[in-house]
């Protein structure tokens, strides 16, 4: 066989290299004819192992509930609402739970309900009694309620965090992002109908977006398989009564969606 100078073999070698680069890995000798005898194939065996195939990363759950999900029929939401309650347990997921929280707010109402009215998150005596809208603002939202001929009994009430903020402050994007999924899972059992955010961080948080109050007000969005409409928070409406014909005019949508007759604007 004809022997090659250490400068013969290092070019064969890159261009070896080369074409490996290229992804051509058998070679084949040409040269002066030879005797058959010693006509030698070249393969090259030490290929670059295939690199392995990224592992498929887990799909995420979804942000949002979807409609794909088998509804759950109506005699059993309680209990899976009651579901939800034990994952939530005893929550440490959020720092609200180490800043003076006494009662986890889970919600309050008819698991079939075809309303669902959302707040912020419970205030001291939410907090002391362990069910959303039971102050003063929980008292001016039953008298909406009952304003739309329903009882409170009959509609589904919860907020964006469980576990009161202290000072009632708006909750931080980290407490509301941990704890609105479980709202979420309550949305997805509950599948309501029409959904009434009140005020910008129940907004905020079930449109996935920041808007201001008046671009978002007056008009049917459409979220987690529900109408959703944008009114005032009860709160505010106690700051400035003034306000309160433009949230009746929110009810009015509502009900207009839902069938309800309207009755006269409620004086308080
Ligand atoms: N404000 C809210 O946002 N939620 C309550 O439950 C009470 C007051």
């Amino acid at each position: 066989m004809t022997q090659l100078t250490p400068e013969i073999a290092q070019a064969i070698q890159a261009r070896i290299r080369y074409y490996r680069d290229l992804g051509i890995h058998d070679f084949y000798r040409r040269g002066e004819p030879v005797p058959e005898s010693e006509i030698e194939i070249v393969t090259v065996t030490n290929r670059e192992p295939e690199p392995p195939i990224p592992a498929r990363k887990p799909t995420p759950p979804p942000l949002f509930p979807t409609a794909l999900v088998e509804s759950i029929p109506a005699g059993d939401r309680a209990a899976a609402l009651q579901a939800i309650r034990e994952d939530i347990g005893d929550c440490t997921r959020c720092p609200l739970a180490f800043q003076g929280r006494h009662t986890i707010v889970f919600g309050d109402g008819d698991p079939n309900a075809r309303l669902m009215f959302i707040g912020e998150g419970p205030g001291a005596d939410e907090d002391a009694h362990g069910l959303p809208f039971v102050g003063r603002a929980g008292q001016l939202l039953n008298n909406m309620i009952a304003a739309m001929g329903l009882r409170r009994a009959e509609v589904y009430i919860a907020n964006i965090v469980k576990c009161r903020p202290p000072q009632n402050r708006v909750p931080e994007p980290e407490e509301a992002n941990t704890c609105r999924q479980f709202l979420f899972r309550q949305i997805d059992v509950i599948r309501p109908q029409v959904i009434v955010a009140l005020g910008a961080t129940a907004a905020t948080y079930l449109l996935g977006g920041k808007s201001p109050l008046a671009r978002l007000r007056g008009r049917l969005h459409e979220a987690l398989g529900a109408k959703l409409i944008v009114t005032y928070h009860p709160a505010y409406l106690l700051r400035d009564p003034t306000q309160k014909k433009e949230a009746w005019k929110d009810l009015q949508l509502a009900m207009k969606e839902l069938g309800l007759k309207a009755s006269p604007r409620p004086e308080n």
